[in-house]
């Protein structure tokens, strides 16, 4: 369908495929500026579904319910890649879909994203697909060792995935991720210095803005901490925006992606991934004074101008995953960690704590990163009812 180019008037309902924490942060930031939500999620409770005005139960796979979410709403948005394409396909035939089926199915297939990526120029890691055995031996011959051996769809937080340091340990991961013949991506081991991701929206106009690189920090392939502004010299922040608004603009999809890469020893970025969706890295972009990443989405939704960029502080965020639950028996102490300055903690209605599933985020702002870093790490420690290393030896 041709998109109106007019904005769209507070009141009108926006959908969301997808009701964790992203679908609840979007919906949140729908509902200040005037809209309406109704969510998809299969799961009833689910985080988004606390704060929506609708909530739709149903899968992912559901055409007919995608048909009903597209007919009551006048933009679609997806928290996460593993929507079924199929579904938003369906959806497009009648309202606007943030991002478009087509970039959605680029994204969720490794193999797809990094042909697509390589063959616009844009820099990625050696790979090769991998189908068997006799592939894989062939991908480590040409490419070389170490390297990551990756389910080609449906990962995520990295799970499905293995490093492979030395020929003999080829057999086993091939057999551990490919129980069911699904395609494998084998890529090169990057000895990056650090992990950056820049989050690019793109309005149906065509205007672009990125938010400033986010340096990343991960634990078991889970994203752990976030640093703004990233410690990098400027030409490669600079490097790293245009990268982003040149991926956005390639693909011509609306709406937000965020590019993760990887900062060689040289300075030189290599895109390890896309999210065309709000990004965890993003989530402190809620505290920084700018427009936040869920804001930013919502206005390309709804056709308005795309907002300010630029972070008035700096900024650390810090993953809290359910483990702080366990260790804390079950009762983290909230109280201690607000009790430090400059912190804001975002919980995200998730009844059941688990070991690495992501329960919140606490963001600590102060005038310098180093300080916003200290206090974010004293800030969770907190929550585990041990006290702060200070306090401790008070
Ligand atoms: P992914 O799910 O692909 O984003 O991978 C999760 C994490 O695994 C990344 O953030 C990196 O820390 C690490 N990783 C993934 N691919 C590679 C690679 N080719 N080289 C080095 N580290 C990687």
């Amino acid at each position: 369908m041709t998109p109106a180019l007019e904005p769209v008037r507070p009141g009108a309902a926006l959908g969301i495929f997808g009701g964790g924490q992203l679908g609840r942060m979007i919906s949140v930031a729908a509902s200040r500026m005037g809209y309406a939500t109704r969510v998809l999620d299969p799961v009833p409770g689910c985080p988004a579904s606390q704060v929506t005005r609708d909530h739709l139960v149903a899968s992912y796979t559901d055409l007919q319910a995608a048909r009903d979410l597209a007919g009551s709403t006048v933009a679609i948005a997806c928290e996460f890649e593993n929507v079924d394409a199929a579904a938003l396909e369906v959806a497009e035939r009648t309202t606007r879909v943030f991002p478009p089926a087509r970039v959605l199915r680029i994204a969720q297939h490794r193999i797809k994203e990094k042909t697509t990526l390589r063959a616009l120029g844009f820099p990625v890691p050696d790979f090769a697909a991998v189908l068997d055995q006799r592939s894989l031996d062939a991908a480590i011959e040409a490419i070389g060792l170490p390297g990551v051996l990756k389910t080609a769809t449906m990962g995520y937080d990295g799970k499905g995935q293995q490093v492979i340091r030395q020929a003999g340990d080829a057999r086993a991961a091939c057999a551990r991720l490919a129980p069911r013949a699904e395609p494998l991506i084998y890529e090169s081991f990057v000895a990056f210095t650090h992990e950056i991701s820049v989050i690019a929206a793109r309005g149906l106009d065509g205007s672009i803005r990125c938010f400033p690189p986010f340096e990343n920090i991960h634990r078991d392939g889970i994203l752990d901490v976030t640093i703004a502004p990233a410690r990098l010299p400027g030409q490669v922040l600079r490097a790293a925006e245009q990268m982003a608004s040149g991926i956005i603009e390639r693909l011509d999809s609306f709406g937000l992606i965020c590019v993760e890469m990887f900062v060689t020893r040289d300075g030189g970025l290599l895109v390890n991934e896309l999210a065309p969706r709000p990004h965890n890295s993003g989530h402190l972009t809620l505290d920084t004074g700018t427009t936040s990443q869920f804001e930013q989405l919502v206005r390309t939704m709804c056709n308005l101008p795309l907002g300010d960029t630029r972070p008035t502080i700096p900024a650390v965020m810090v993953n809290l995953l359910g483990d702080i639950w366990t260790r804390s028996g079950g009762d983290p102490d909230f109280a201690a960690a607000l009790a430090v300055p400059g912190t804001h903690l975002h919980l995200y209605g998730k009844s059941e704590a688990r070991p690495g599933r992501k329960m919140g985020h606490i963001t600590v702002i102060a005038n310098d990163v180093a300080t916003a870093l200290e206090r974010a790490l004293d800030a969770r420690t907190r929550l585990e009812g041990t006290g702060s290393v200070k306090g401790r030896m008070k």
